[in-house]
């Protein structure tokens, strides 16, 4: 019968090799830590939190608290040893670290069918080596994959560039929470179209202001591990200003060709808005890699025209990141587009959190364990809330593809109806995915 073997013992890697054992099948799980450990894990433990004991908001109409029921209902490993090891935290679901781990590898060790194997894997087998063995794998490794991993991985990328090395991130914003009033549609130089992108005005005394503001606000302390160089083409925005006061309005605040229908001129700086998805509900903040502390973002980015309500997606954020341009190298079921018995799970496939990689390893695990049993996995649809999550790895990611954590604006976009209120709007969006989700499983179970 065919094994199973999968590469990182993380959330991805755990959950997945649940899933691949509740199928009967063999797993072998090669795990590099404690003898190769990485720069910020602390043990050798299995499904190691590294930062961060919280896996977020259980609040049935929020995006991670619909996230981690659909997980539950698809019998997820790493949901029920977070409720094993649940510590008091409001409406979130956080874990007594040490205690979670445990839950995770006594689970797994249950199995008979199980191996943890302490060993860095730095190659992957060939297609033809698998077809002969019917053997199927899962690379789960994670944000800091080791780089030896990390260069096979190129090799599968076929054009190579594929695999994106970065530091920084810009926030995600939602879309409905900014004042079109005054943000404004245009593409530099486009004088045809509406153009693509959102920019926001900024006259010379807001543009200093808002330069002093990050400035003065304080910022999120880098580990020793984290102090690698930048790219220059992905730094934060302090950093650039750093190198002077003008640097944003010659960088990403650029307001040239960028023609403002309120004054007829270009603002004296612009911070430009990139559409998301598709929905058109999400927004990020062209070059605003940021690394200052996510109530100061808050504070500060609220200070610009147009974005005093502003509501959070995602914050900006500055760490090390390893993952591939996924919807270029992946099929629909994660499984790699020149390697079909080769499958890719967890933040190293693009998304981000605790939670989320969990989730792409269950979808991953369950994909692989069809491929071995010589059967087919149907994956969620793209309107619930891990089918979303699915469809952002395999097919979404306007422009650059970065790594995307669980929020209600994957979802499809609901018409607004007169006189519902923004939380009776999220509401009735959780409710169609919970509903999709459970005519989903009629069909899956
Ligand atoms: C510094 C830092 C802080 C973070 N803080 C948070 C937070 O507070 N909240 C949150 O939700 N997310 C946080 N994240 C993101 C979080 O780490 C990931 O989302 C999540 O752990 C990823 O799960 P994963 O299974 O994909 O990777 P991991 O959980 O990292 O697991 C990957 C595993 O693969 C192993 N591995 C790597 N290369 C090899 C190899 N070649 N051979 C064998 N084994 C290998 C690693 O040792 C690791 O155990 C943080 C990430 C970093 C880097």
């Amino acid at each position: 019968m065919s094994n199973v073997h999968i590469i990182g013992g993380g959330m991805a890697g755990s959950e997945a090799a649940w899933q691949c054992l509740q199928a009967g099948l063999t797993v072998k799980l090669y795990e590099m830590r404690p003898l190769k450990m990485t720069a910020a894990h602390q043990s050798g433990d299995l499904a190691e939190l590294v930062c961060s004991n919280s896996l977020k908001s259980l609040l049935p109409d929020s995006a991670p608290g619909l996230l981690k029921a659909e997980m539950e209902l698809l019998d997820s490993l790493i949901i029920r040893a977070a409720k094993g090891a649940a510590v008091p935290a409001g409406m979130a679901l956080a874990v007594e670290r040490t205690l979670f781990s445990k839950g995770v590898a006594e689970a797994l060790g249950s199995f008979a069918k199980f191996e943890r194997i302490d060993l860095e894997i730095t190659s992957l087998p060939t297609p033809e080596d698998l077809e002969k063995s019917g053997d199927v794998w899962i690379v789960a490794s994670g944000p800091l994959t080791s780089d030896g991993l990390a260069n096979a991985l190129q090799a599968m990328a076929p054009e190579g560039r594929r695999l994106h090395f970065y530091d920084a991130i810009a926030p995600v914003l939602e879309m409905d929470s900014i004042n079109t009033d005054i943000v404004f549609k245009a593409s530099r130089y486009d004088e045809t179209g509406d153009g693509d992108y959102w920019n926001v005005p900024l006259n010379k005394e807001e543009y200093y202001a808002f330069v002093d503001a990050v400035i003065a606000a304080e910022k999120m302390p880098l580990h020793e591990f984290e102090d690698v160089k930048y790219f220059e083409a992905c730094l934060p925005i302090e950093v650039m200003i750093e190198r002077g006061r003008e640097t944003l309005r010659f960088g990403p605040m650029k307001p040239v060709g960028l023609t403002d229908p309120r004054t007829g001129r270009w603002p004296y700086a612009a911070v430009q808005l990139r559409l998301e998805n598709k929905q058109e509900s999400m927004v990020s903040m062209v070059g605003f890699q940021t690394k200052m502390k996510w109530p100061e973002q808050k504070r500060v980015f609220q200070m610009l025209p147009g974005l005093e309500e502003v509501e959070f997606f995602r914050f900006g954020s500055v760490h090390r990141n390893t993952y591939l341009k996924s919807p270029d190298v992946l099929a629909k079921d994660l499984s790699f587009k020149v390697s079909p018995r080769i499958f890719l799970a967890g933040q190293v496939s693009g998304v981000e959190g605790y939670t989320e990689s969990a989730a792409l390893g269950l979808l991953a695990g369950r994909a692989a364990a069809a491929k071995a049993l010589g059967k087919t996995f149907p994956m969620p649809p793209a309107d619930c809330m891990i089918g979303a999550l699915k469809h952002y790895v395999t097919e979404g990611g306007l422009g650059d593809f970065q790594p995307m954590n669980t929020n209600l604006g994957l979802l499809p976009t609901q018409p607004k109806v007169k006189g519902q209120s923004k939380i009776e709007r999220k509401a009735f969006q959780a409710r169609m995915a919970r509903e999709t989700f459970a005519r989903y499983q009629g069909i899956n179970s």
